[in-house]
């Protein structure tokens, strides 16, 4: 089958000789010519034909044919192989000749068309390889491997322009010949100009030495002779920007051409929209890193140590900034900035005291609070604005390239983190923008972690204070209560005179006596009861009880003050009863400050209204009393702890400030709730609510 159809060129390429013989002897029959020229230059078009069409062979076959045809048919004697006269014989082979070299000039060109296609779709197939990578050093890798399958070279030099030193340095090289192998071309750079690599890059266009060796601008490593070779130079360049050089170089002079150049010309123009993308890539990948790093600055943990924030915060720069050198200085309390932390891949290890240098004070740091001031620093050695003891660490420490970020806190300079590296860098607006937005941020954590630290410090003290003053009341309530029931015992005894007759000049000694100590007593069953809530040692007697109960016996308490002051007390008591799960102590202790404070801060005789009721399913107790009233803006803070209101009118008002905040501790653990409506100047109404004790089954 194979085999038929490589004849098939054969058998067309003789069929258009048969034709175009049997035409051409149509037409010398009919009108007389019987000249060989005529037809052979027909002929000779017709090979070059089936040369273009059906290449070498089926051509060469086909000048037998017709040389065999026309020796028959057009040469006399006309119908027999056989030659009249020399001059025939000279045309058949000359016609021959001719024929043999349009087939070769066809070939030729035609080899030359098939491998430019062929170039053309490996160049198609290569593109999207080079543009796919991402990273800028991958990209690099493919072009190499990508330019062999289209040019044949001997050695492939790929240069990078590096922004630092301004040059052209030398990123990959494939020798694929010993002539190229053994030099070290890696010694060389290029800065603009220099070189056929340099003046490429420097006039932005490509360059073809068809003979390196003969070439002035070539230029060779040290020690190196020249080679009989043809280079190339291709720029990568993409909007005005400068990423490398491609170079290729074959042996021989005259072994690359403009079609090479030109295949070069397209992959360096991809490989450098290549290049722009990755970096493009790599500028957003940086971005994301940066925010996902200020994420993580914002999370501070406070149960780690300082030292090991600062160590992370400083890592954190230092792998972001791919910095070989950093430290970390802080502000102090003594004012003085300190290394609080030491980083990067060449930090040398157990020297960490040595080489970071004493503390530093706000003059030593005052020319980075120069908003101008930029902080990178090309070259420390030389740079003017760097002070001494930064110069001088910079320069022990071999560094040729520095970043100092402060750390801002609004108007505070709180620290300053140095970024060092020991080959020289250079750094875009944007790189620079990101890493002072990251110390924006670290400046930020640190600060708010050190005022946190400082508030739990505080918290803490404050806290023991508390627990000590906690149990001082305990401990006083419990100390004083003893001997008060002892005096009040014997006050009564003598009043009620079971301990003999007293003067009556005494009677109100006596009298007065008892009423400072009843006072004294439930003052001092506050503290202990405040006491216990807050310790809660002691848990509530829970019990069904009727509420009218628990305010009939404090009415009946308050009634003596009430008296004293010439005021009255309205009740209001349902008739059913008020039924409650409570403690009825606790719950007595809240009614008597509330009946309490009404007569407290009645300045005339007080009017105490009080009532209790159940609504569904609720018991409401209100205490109104037409006092002084208390002032809105106190009334927020009424049921704080310790709170009294600043009124210059209270200020006699004897009071610890612990009465109604007993009132919503007993009637919030009984779930309830306490509330207070009040007016200045015409009294107040607190009203407790309290939910009614399902009835007993
Ligand atoms: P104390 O009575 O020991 O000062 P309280 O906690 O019972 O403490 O009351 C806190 C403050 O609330 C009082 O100092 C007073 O200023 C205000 N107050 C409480 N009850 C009344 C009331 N019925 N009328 C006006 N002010 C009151």
């Amino acid at each position: 089958m194979l085999g038929v159809r490589r004849l098939l060129p054969y058998l067309y390429a003789v069929i258009a000789v048969v034709l175009v013989s049997g035409a051409l002897g149509l037409i010398a029959w009919l009108l007389h010519i019987n000249r060989i020229e005529t037809y052979w230059a027909i002929f000779v078009i017709v090979i070059g034909a089936i040369a273009w069409r059906y290449g070498r062979g089926p051509a060469i076959f086909s000048v037998a044919v017709a040389a065999i045809l026309s020796e028959y048919y057009f040469i006399p004697p006309w119908g027999a192989f056989e030659f009249a006269t020399v001059s025939e014989t000279v045309r058949l082979i000359s016609g021959i000749i001719i024929s043999l070299t349009v087939i070769q000039f066809v070939s030729i060109s035609r080899a030359h068309e098939v491998l430019t296609e062929k170039r053309k779709d490996l160049l198609q197939d290569v593109s999207p390889r080079i543009l796919q990578s991402l990273d800028a050093e991958a990209t690099l890798e493919t072009v190499a491997d990508a330019t062999l399958t289209v040019i044949d070279y001997q050695h492939l030099r790929l240069y990078r322009w590096d922004e630092a030193s301004e040059r052209l340095v030398l990123f990959k090289s494939i020798a694929r010949s010993p002539a190229y192998a053994a030099i070290d071309w890696h010694s060389m750079t290029f800065a603009l100009g220099e070189g056929i690599t340099g003046l490429a890059a420097k006039s932005r266009t490509p360059l073809l030495v068809p003979d390196a060796s003969r070439d002035p601008r070539m230029i060779y490593p040290p020690g190196t002779q020249p080679i009989a070779e043809s280079v190339l130079s291709v720029p990568m360049v993409t909007s005005d920007r400068l990423f490398g050089v491609l170079t290729l170089a074959r042996l021989g002079a005259g072994s690359l051409q403009v079609d090479d150049l030109r295949l070069m010309e397209a992959i360096a123009a991809q490989t450098a929209l290549a290049l722009a993308n990755a970096e493009a890539y790599s500028e957003a990948e940086q971005t994301i890193k940066a925010l996902a790093m200020i994420e993580s600055l914002k999370a501070g943990d406070t149960s780690q140590p300082d030292s090991e924030v600062d160590r992370s915060i400083l890592q954190g720069l230092t792998d972001f900034s791919q910095a070989d050198l950093a430290t970390l200085r802080l502000l102090g309390e003594d004012d003085l900035y300190r290394v609080v932390a030491t980083g990067g891949a060449k930090w040398p290890e157990g020297s960490k005291s040595a080489a970071t240098g004493g503390p530093l004070t706000g003059a030593d740091l005052a020319w980075l609070t120069d908003p101008r001031v930029n902080v990178y620093v090309g070259d420390p050695r030389s740079d003017g604005k760097l002070p001494e003891w930064a110069r001088r660490g910079t320069e022990r420490a071999g560094v040729k390239a520095s970043i100092f970020l402060p750390l801002w806190v609004g108007q505070r300079l709180t620290g300053v983190v140095g970024l060092h590296w020991r080959r020289p860098r250079w750094f875009r607006g944007e790189q620079l923008g990101r890493l002072q937005l990251l110390a924006a941020q670290a400046a930020i954590s640190l600060d708010t972690r050190r005022a946190l630290e400082h508030e739990r410090r505080r918290a803490e003290a404050l806290g023991q204070l508390e627990r000590a003053r906690r149990e001082f009341m305990q401990i006083a309530s419990h100390e004083l209560r003893t001997p008060l029931t002892v005096i009040r015992g014997y006050a009564s005894m003598l009043e009620e005179g079971s301990l003999g007759e007293i003067p009556p000049s005494a009677r109100q000694a006596l009298k007065t006596l008892l009423d400072k100590s009843t006072e004294m007593r439930v003052q001092v069953e506050r503290m202990l009861l405040l006491a216990r809530l807050e310790d809660g040692a002691v848990p509530p007697q829970m019990a069904r009880l009727d509420l009218r109960t628990v305010l009939h016996d404090a009415l009946e308490r308050v009634q003596p003050q009430v008296a004293l002051k010439q005021g009255e007390v309205n009740v209001a008591l349902a008739d059913e009863p008020l039924p409650v799960i409570g403690d009825s102590e606790r719950l007595a202790t809240a009614v008597d400050n509330l009946l309490q404070n009404a007569v407290k801060f009645s300045t005339g005789p007080p009017q105490i209204d009080v009532s209790g009721q159940r609504t569904d399913g609720q018991i409401t107790v209100v205490v109104r009393d037409h006092g002084i009233g208390i002032p809105p803006e106190a009334r927020k803070r009424l049921f704080e702890k310790f709170y009294r209101v600043n009124d210059p009118g209270v200020q006699n008002v004897a009071g610890t400030g612990i009465g109604l905040y007993l009132v919503r501790q007993v009637v919030e653990s009984h779930g309830g709730r306490v509330n207070v409506e009040s007016e200045p100047g015409a009294g107040s109404s607190f009203k407790i609510e309290l939910p009614a004790a399902p009835r007993p089954s």
